[in-house]
């Protein structure tokens, strides 16, 4: 299979923006990530899929807890930060919600608890158990990611 053709098809499927927080040590460690989806209602489960090479893997290995943060369009900053597209290190402050590093400003934050970890290819798929959320109605619209360019609704 051709790479480029799979990312450029796979980059087709427009997506929210998410930064993927846990905390180690007392050290709170942030990746974006739009490999996000909802899983189960009953109980509530969601999964994120962390690439093997990404420092994020070990760190939630050892947490076994995570916050997902729904970024608002506001916080395209924040996205490149996490993903290390912005090379200058910033200080980025974060609430606790149930114990975990959730992100301010965000749309959503969703605290869980992993509750398996699926190795698959080069990525390992975490399943977790939702034990806290925050919904922000008024952080207003999300960011979206859409063909590598962060983009924004339009009415
Ligand atoms: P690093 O590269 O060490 O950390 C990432 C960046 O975050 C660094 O610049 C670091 O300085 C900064 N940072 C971390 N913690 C803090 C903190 N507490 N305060 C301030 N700065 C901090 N990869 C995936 O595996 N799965 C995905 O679903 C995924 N989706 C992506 C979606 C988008 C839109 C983009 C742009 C990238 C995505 N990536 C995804 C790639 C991933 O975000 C990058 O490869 C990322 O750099 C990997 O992070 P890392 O854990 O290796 O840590
Ligand atoms: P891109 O244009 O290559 O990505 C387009 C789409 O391809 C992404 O939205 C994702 O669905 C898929 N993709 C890209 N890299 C992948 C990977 N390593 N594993 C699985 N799926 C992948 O790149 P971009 O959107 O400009 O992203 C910038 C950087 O972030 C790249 O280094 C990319 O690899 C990484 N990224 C990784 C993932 C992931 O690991 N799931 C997702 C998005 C972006």
């Amino acid at each position: 299979m051709n790479e480029r053709l799979f990312r450029q098809a796979m980059g087709k499927f427009a997506t929210g923006v998410t930064v993927v927080a846990t905390k180690v040590g007392g050290k709170v460690h942030g990746m974006t990530a739009n490999a996000f989806m909802s899983v189960s209602l009953n109980p509530t489960l969601v999964v994120v899929s962390i690439a093997e090479k990404a420092q994020m893997l070990e760190y939630m290995k050892k947490s076994k807890q995570f916050s997902v943060n729904i970024l608002s369009a506001e916080q395209k900053e924040l996205s490149m930060i996490f993903a290390g597209q912005l090379k200058e290190n910033r200080e980025v402050s974060f609430d606790q919600l149930g114990g975990v590093p959730v992100l301010p400003g965000a749309i959503a934050q969703v605290v869980c608890e992993v509750t398996a970890a699926h190795v698959e290819g080069d990525h390992t798929l975490f399943i977790g158990k939702v034990k806290e959320l925050q919904v922000n109605e008024h952080r207003g619209d999300p960011l979206i990611y859409y063909s590598g360019q962060y983009r924004s609704l339009a009415e």
